[in-house]
């Protein structure tokens, strides 16, 4: 059941995203989910009383004191627009240094004008992948609880990520679930490296995903994968940082690569709140990539026209869904490991970003994705499959003119290059 400790603060709280119930719960309790209906939680503040910056560039004094761990972090420089932890509990490796990269060969690739294609390079955070930006801000929030062993289902980077921060800070022990056979060498190699408890299940994603939630609420550990919703706060903050890269002009879509839809939600959120607090003026369009083989984000959202219609969304087109998933024993499959998840649990707030962001959903094939790879490897950067998912899903969008030429696209790449050699050597 859910730990209370006392808070020092109640500016911010956790609040079911389901507009009919609206439930709240203090932020010092453990949860995934609502009591009351089930749903999802979103972390809500007071933003009336707490000191919200009157524009976007006052972030940037904070590059002057940089010498402070929390001002150097590319999460907690933000924290004015995530503020749910006292300063002394959080937990930052320096995660997010990433840069916005104009990439004019992989424009041509898309097909948009030069200067116009950025790629946001999420593998350069300390653990190779975008997840460190979200487990910084959960496991801060893990050590203001007090927890002393946290668990994840993965499919490798948010395993290293977890593992990294139980080696770095002694603060808890990692305990790892994961699918026989279905992560790459590079990221199980970080999980034993940094020293976490790794236990492979019979299964893929999904079915570890399952056993991981049961077993945390059943032995009080606490859970970091992104149901949490304080992995989505720091996650806002990649959004934070190309808008700076973009000196603070947004852009006009955001292209993402969805597995569990974590990303693409707190993408979602990012926005409408920067939008409410009047710090933008508009939001660009989102585009969420699936892989071709683990598209269940694209088949319900494009095929079936499911939508989060202002929190009544239609569950039987979801459960009709997985029930047809299950009949048929279909289970994801795609080279892009870090996506091939059929039951993304963060679907409903994705419906939501989508619904905020004006946004569309695509699939993509393992060779559209391995040929988008190869393109960006090519002009410099290089990123693993699963990343590579935006790109090819930008220059399909651009090829059927939802994207215009001139447009200004970020593609996030997720994930580093390094993360699955063997997926690049094969290629090649
Ligand atoms: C986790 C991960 C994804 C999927 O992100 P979601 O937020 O789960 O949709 C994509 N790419 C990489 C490299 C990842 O590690
Ligand atoms: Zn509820």
């Amino acid at each position: 059941m859910a730990s209370t400790v006392q808070t020092k603060t109640d500016l911010a709280h956790q609040c079911c995203i389901q507009p009919s119930c609206g439930a709240t719960y203090d932020i010092g309790q453990v949860r995934t989910s609502c009591d009351a209906c089930g749903s999802l939680l979103d972390i809500l503040y007071d933003w009336e009383s707490l000191p919200v910056p009157k524009s976007l560039a006052e972030f940037e004094a904070k590059w002057s004191r940089r010498h402070e761990p929390l001002s150097f972090s590319g999460v907690w420089r933000f924290r004015d627009l995530l503020p749910f932890a006292p300063p002394e509990k959080i937990v930052t490796i320096g995660e997010g240094q990433t840069l916005l990269h104009a990439s004019d060969g992989v424009a041509r690739f898309v097909g948009v004008s030069a200067g116009k294609l950025h790629l946001q390079y999420e593998g350069m955070n300390p653990s190779g992948s975008f997840k460190d930006n979200g487990m910084s801000a959960a496991f801060s929030h893990a050590h203001m609880i007090g927890a002393r062993r946290a668990a994840c289902a993965s499919t490798g980077n948010t395993s290293a990520s977890l593992a990294l921060y139980c080696g770095v800070s002694k603060l808890m022990q990692a305990i790892i679930f994961i699918g026989s056979g279905k992560i790459s060498y590079g990221k199980l190699s970080q999980a034993l490296d940094y020293g976490a408890l790794t236990i492979q299940i019979a299964g893929d994603f999904d079915d570890a995903m399952h056993r991981v939630q049961q077993v945390s609420q059943k032995e009080g550990i606490y859970l970091v994968n992104s149901v949490n919703p304080f992995r989505l706060e720091g996650q806002k903050t990649i959004m934070f940082r190309v808008l700076e890269a973009l000196r603070w002009q947004v852009p006009d879509w955001i292209v993402v690569p969805g597995g569990n839809l974590g990303n693409s939600s707190a993408f979602g959120k990012a926005f409408h709140e920067l939008h409410e607090l009047g710090l933008v003026d508009r939001l660009p369009r989102l585009a969420v990539i699936n892989a071709a083989g683990a598209d269940t984000l694209y088949q319900l959202y494009e095929k079936r026209g499911l939508r989060w219609n202002g929190g009544r969304s239609d569950a039987a087109l979801v459960n009709n869904y997985y029930a047809e998933l299950d009949d048929a024993h279909r289970r994801a499959s795609t080279i892009a490991s870090a996506i091939e998840i059929n039951r993304p649990v963060n679907l409903s707030k994705c419906l939501r970003a989508l619904e905020w962001m004006n946004g569309v959903v695509r699939e993509v094939t393992d060779e559209q994705m391995l040929d988008a790879k190869a393109q960006v490897g090519a002009h410099g950067l290089g990123c693993e499959p699963a990343s590579a998912a935006s790109v090819a899903g930008a220059k399909m969008l651009r090829e059927e003119g939802v994207i215009e030429p001139g447009e200004r696209v970020v593609c996030i790449l997720t994930g580093h290059q390094l993360k699955d050699p063997t997926a690049t050597v094969a290629y090649h």
